[in-house]
């Protein structure tokens, strides 16, 4: 499976850089980083842009990416902004940890690294915080021109496609192997472009479920695609005997899974089972009043510092327990928000308006929406949380989840 032919290693990168030259989307980052000369303006800029892609897609990213520039267009700059200021810019792109950590970041550069990024990928990864090994990978290699790989989502695809790795791509033992092969192939001249060859392979030829192996700039290199056309397993004229392919293969698929011939190339990559989302429920109340020019204002308040959402904004909310009856999840709601504003809450007074339900990473979260018009002004006790009033326009603005956007 590993790459140890020289020549194929040599027509891998000079077919891949010839077809990214030609063909590469035109992204600001990219052009920011192919014309600044400044080389940790580059860094910083791929640094922003990398852990916005993270989990999101391109298309989505490209806005939030030339505020955020507009905004703070140096690490400098970034350093000085609050995380409010973060949070606002950042509401609706989700994983709102990545734009805090982006900032501590920026505020270590500046106070501990006398505003020097470091310019290797392990010092990277082991001076700031929220930069990973891809992460470091692809601002090392793509800013300062480090030789070395990257391995994303994109690129585990497409080496385990070029090179028949069916054995979960999840596993550390399969991750060590491709980060090996990933560190093995990176052009030595132009590494940053070179990975960023490989991830535009998988983003927009290689994808998920109909590759486009036709137009392939490296099918001659694939094994995937050979084996497709074969009907089975490439021979390996040069190796006498690999000894490994015979069942206990670290890297093929598992003898219970072996090759699909109606999937072709998407046999690879394989993936153990995810695991099942964790099924949450809120009640959530949006107390409105008229404005002082007749307009509804909605109380929201500030989440805690860390965890989930962490000092996001949301309406007065309450983790509920599953199954739990909706007579009995108006008390809890009217109680919990009787205790925040010192006064009573009637539960009848509380409408029942729907559920919204919004899937994060990890928690498949309901959110039962409930209403509380209200006559005059209500103090929410600030000690518990801060909270203000704000129009539907300062709302959108505000530092809110998409899932409280979506409640409103
Ligand atoms: Fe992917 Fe097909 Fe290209 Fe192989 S030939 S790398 S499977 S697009």
């Amino acid at each position: 499976h590993l790459f140890s032919d020289p020549a194929e290693i040599q027509a891998l990168r000079g077919n891949l850089l010839a077809w990214y030259d030609k063909s590469k989307r035109d992204l600001p980052w990219r052009t920011l980083a192919a014309t600044e000369p400044d080389a940790d303006r580059r860094a910083y800029a791929v640094w922003v842009s990398e852990i916005m892609l993270q989990q999101t897609q391109v298309a989505t990213v490209i806005d939030y990416y030339n505020r955020w520039m507009q905004k703070w267009p140096t690490l400098q700059a970034l350093a000085q902004a609050s995380l409010e200021e973060v949070n606002e810019l950042w509401a609706g792109l989700g994983y709102y940890s990545r734009g805090k950590r982006l900032q501590e970041a920026a505020k270590k550069v500046v106070s501990e690294l006398a505003g020097q990024m470091p310019r290797t990928a392990e010092d990277l990864q082991k001076l700031l915080p929220g930069v990973g090994r891809y992460t470091a990978g692809a601002i090392a290699s793509i800013s300062y021109g480090q030789a070395t790989g990257v391995v994303d989502g994109n690129v585990v695809r497409v080496l385990c496609r070029l090179r028949c790795i069916g054995a979960d791509s999840s596993s550390p033992a399969v991750t060590d192997r491709l980060w090996d092969m990933a560190n093995a192939v990176v052009d030595r001249s132009r590494p940053g472009d070179f990975n960023q060859a490989m991830m535009e392979l998988g983003a927009t030829v290689c994808v998920p479920k109909a590759p486009l192996c036709g137009e392939c700039p490296v099918k001659k290199q694939c094994r995937a695609r050979q084996r497709k056309l074969l009907g089975k397993p490439t021979p390996v004229p040069d190796v006498e005997n690999c000894g490994k392919c015979v069942g206990d293969c670290p890297l093929c698929p598992p003898a219970a899974e072996p090759w699909d011939s109606s999937l072709g190339v998407t046999n690879f990559p394989r993936k153990a089972a995810k695991k099942q989302p964790r099924a949450a429920r809120t009640a959530t109340c949006v107390l409105e009043r008229r404005g002082c020019h007749g307009a509804p204002e909605y109380l929201i308040v500030q989440r805690p510092s860390s965890g989930l959402l962490a000092g996001l904004w949301e309406f007065p909310s309450l983790p509920v327990a599953q199954g739990l009856q909706e007579e009995k999840q108006r008390e809890v709601l009217a109680d919990h928000l009787q205790a925040w504003m010192g006064q009573p809450v009637a539960a009848g007074g509380l409408q029942f308006i729907g559920e919204v339900v919004h899937i994060f990473s990890h928690i498949h979260q309901t959110y039962v929406v409930y209403s509380l018009p209200l006559d005059g002004d209500v103090t929410w006790d600030s000690a518990s949380s801060p909270s203000r009033w704000v129009t539907q326009e300062e709302f959108q603005a505000s530092a809110v989840s998409t899932a409280m956007k979506k409640v409103l």
